[in-house]
């Protein structure tokens, strides 16, 4: 796959969901990709980009910043409050806001430096044990906790369990969002994006299919 092919889908995911191709952003997965595809991704003209660790994004991304105008960056992982300040210097919008913990400490770390990314609050909506996230029974108070914090609150996030019918998530994640009057749907990657967008994905996360397979160790 590459960049123009992913993006030709999901404007026919767009199409074929009756919504604008302008209502849902395509964040490049890149982590533990070699900067040689990222500076592809980027040749091509792409400019937002998604991380899951502060640190390999702090390793890689300001010399990209250096060569390229316009880059912005989606932390997608979890993220420890001993992180929180380098996040928030480094990424334009978290994905990953998993507890109140983390929530209160970019709250505080906000009015220390001035500024602020957009928020996505996680929410585990396959209530599995080891996966970040609130439980979906927790939702609606762990947004107004985010609110009461007066964090710029975009929307919510979730990662389906690999083995069951994402679009089920994706469905349950909505109608968190809409119960609360979120707009912003962060859901959907490289296998199941076009589900999510026929759903209402306003943000999709999409790294094999646009970088190929990623080679750990
Ligand atoms: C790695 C990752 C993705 C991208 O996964 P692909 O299957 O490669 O598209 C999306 N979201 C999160 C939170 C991830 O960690």
């Amino acid at each position: 796959m590459s960049l123009s092919e992913i993006k030709a889908r999901v404007a026919k995911a767009c199409l074929d969901a009756g919504r604008a191709a302008e209502s849902v952003t395509l964040i490049a997965v890149s982590k533990v990709q070699p900067n040689e595809r990222v500076g592809a991704v980027l040749d091509e003209g792409h400019r937002i980009f998604g991380e899951n660790r502060v640190q390999e994004a702090a390793g890689k991304w300001p010399a990209f910043r250096e060569r390229y105008d316009g880059i912005e960056l989606h932390l997608l992982g979890p993220l420890q409050t001993n992180k929180a300040r380098q996040a928030m210097d480094l990424f334009q919008v978290i994905h990953s806001v998993d507890r109140s913990r983390v929530a209160q400490a970019i709250a505080r770390l906000a009015q220390e430096m001035g500024h602020c990314p957009e928020i996505f609050l996680q929410i585990n909506t396959g209530e599995e044990p080891q996966k970040a996230g609130v439980m979906p029974a927790e939702a609606d108070a762990f947004v107004a906790e985010a609110r009461a914090l007066d964090l710029p609150l975009r929307g919510l996030m979730c990662i389906p369990p690999v083995e069951e019918e994402p679009s089920l998530h994706f469905a349950l994640l909505a109608k968190i969002a809409t119960r609360n009057g979120l707009s912003g749907l962060s859901m959907g990657m490289s296998g199941d994006f076009e589900s999510a967008i026929a759903l209402g994905a306003t943000h999709i996360r999409v790294g094999s299919a646009i970088f190929g397979e990623r080679a750990y160790g």
